[in-house]
């Protein structure tokens, strides 16, 4: 029952059966960010979602490798041919990889934050540059684009003979081919549908490389195809996203893909949906694109608190990833609460009185528990099942239904697998280390007295130099022992 995944692949547009191309392994690529600027949460949104499916798939026994790219080079401003990240290192007068740096560190700690599992791998396009300008050279050879005034371009026309271009996404090649309006200021290509792999780079532009077509800098499409599959291999299971990647991003990596090694590069194509702001995409364009920092902080207008990371992650979960979600103050007011509820519950569950007779079916749960994950990674009703556990625990609390020490193991067991394993949330409560400290550092202490009062002073003076290396200073007074941490 456990391993009857189904997920929706967004390019059959069906749900299937999950069944990788190599179990036990699993292959998953997920696109990156483009580190030019603070991630928005509807960036973390996407990831968290990717972190869900990758913690579930794990739990299933599945072992994943999961690769997801920074893409530190060759992202275009849609407007200009202007590199966002080159962009923000001219208008900041520092070097383009300073940029990155900033805001890779940046990334990986906010996901830390929202306890979100590192991938396998995390590659760079710019460490990918021989391999990319590989497999431009070996799609020029096959026909499938050409050399225009140093950028090479791919062919669509010359493709869309033997091949779908537009398979993912469903639009249309013709209509695609005869929007003129998308040629302007780029007249190297032949048609407006072509698009770049390889771009020349003007005299003052910051990132170039040599390449066999003079300096210039890849394509944005080109990085994911390139470390895909070098990393999973030609044909892999998963590739993920925000759904607003699904044209051009991954139509034009499929089109890569296929142009230059003659394979269906993925199994399933998984797209996550946005998170919207009055109902419109989040965008820092737009101006609504928060990011987790002014929600950690609350300082953004439209937030009357503060929110912890996991309130936001739990807030993230209750929707379904394939639904958009909108953002509210008080959409997060209620997951606080609703989370504060759960974690309570998992408190008191080892308190829970027990009797000889369970009134609850733990293995009913467990079953709706596994059904909701393995329908398209269904959080919200998984998270719905979970309250019901949360409704037992009270009921049990207050005598009202009983349950056996086996059964309250079993669920122990299961909401900790639920809730912290493949949700990802933390008890942030119980997060508080310094009662935790202050507590065994007493009992340290009183040990260390007893060991005084038997006149075992070597035990006690080693008590107090070990607790020093390790950065407790105790001090002997009259009203007893106390320690500073240092
Ligand atoms: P970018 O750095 O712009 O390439 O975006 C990183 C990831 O965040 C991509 O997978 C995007 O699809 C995703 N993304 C961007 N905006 C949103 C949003 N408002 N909601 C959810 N995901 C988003
Ligand atoms: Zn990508």
């Amino acid at each position: 029952m456990q391993t009857a995944l189904n997920v929706y692949n967004s390019k059959s547009r069906q749900v299937e059966k999950f069944e990788p191309l190599n179990p036990p392994f699993v292959g998953l690529y997920v696109c990156g960010p483009t580190v030019y600027s603070e991630v928005h949460i509807g960036n973390v949104r996407t990831f968290s979602s990717f972190d869900l499916i990758y913690r579930y798939l794990l739990h299933l026994g599945y072992k994943v490798r999961y690769v997801r790219n920074i893409t530190d080079v060759g992202h275009l401003l849609d407007d200009t041919s202007e590199d966002r990240i080159s962009k923000k290192a001219r208008l900041e007068n520092i070097e383009p990889m300073e940029v990155v740096q900033r805001y890779t560190v940046d990334f990986h700690r906010t996901m830390e934050k929202f306890n979100a599992l590192p991938p396998s791998i995390e590659p760079t396009a710019t460490g990918h540059l021989i391999e990319q300008i590989e497999l431009v050279q070996t799609i020029l050879d096959k026909g499938l684009a050409y050399e225009s005034n140093g950028s090479v371009y791919f062919d669509v026309e010359a493709y869309s003979k033997n091949e779908n271009y537009g398979e993912l996404s469903g639009r249309n090649v013709d209509e695609l081919m005869a929007n003129t309006r998308s040629l302007d200021g780029q007249s190297d290509k032949r048609h407006p549908a072509d698009f770049a792999l390889w771009k020349k780079a003007e005299p003052q532009h910051i990132m170039k490389w040599d390449s066999p077509w003079g300096k210039g800098f890849p394509g944005w499409h080109l990085e994911c195809s390139v470390m895909s599959t070098k990393y999973l291999g030609r044909s892999f299971d998963i590739h993920g996203g925000g759904m607003d990647l699904k044209f051009p991003h991954h139509e034009c990596e499929i089109a890569q893909n296929k142009a230059g090694f003659d394979e269906e590069p993925v199994k399933y194509w998984l797209h996550t949906n946005m998170l919207t702001f009055n109902g419109r995409k989040m965008a820092k364009s737009e101006g609504t694109g928060i990011t987790p920092r002014e929600l950690m902080e609350g300082d953004h207008p439209l937030l009357s608190q503060a929110y912890s990371p996991m309130t936001i992650r739990f807030f993230m979960l209750q929707a379904h990833y394939r639904s958009t979600l909108d953002f509210s103050n008080e959409a997060l007011q209620a997951a606080e609460k609703g989370l504060k509820r759960l974690m309570t519950s998992i408190q008191d569950l080892s308190k829970l009185p027990t009797s000889d007779v369970s009134t609850v079916q733990i293995e009913d749960l467990s079953e709706k528990l596994y059904a909701a994950m393995n329908d398209d990674f269904n959080s919200p009703i998984a998270i719905a099942h979970l309250f019901e556990a949360v409704k037992w625990v009270n009921l049990i609390k207050d005598g009202k239904e009983t349950i056996t020490p086996n059964d309250r193991d079993s669920l122990a067991t299961l909401m900790h697998a639920f809730v912290f394993d493949v949700m990802g949330l933390t008890d942030e409560t119980s997060g508080d280390d310094t009662e935790k400290i202050d507590g065994l550092m007493e009992f340290v202490l009183q040990l260390r007295q007893e060991a005084k009062d038997n006149k075992n002073y070597g035990l006690s003076d080693t008590i107090r130099d070990r607790l020093k290396e390790l950065g407790f200073e105790i001090k002997d007074g009259k009203e007893g022992t106390t320690y500073t941490m240092h």
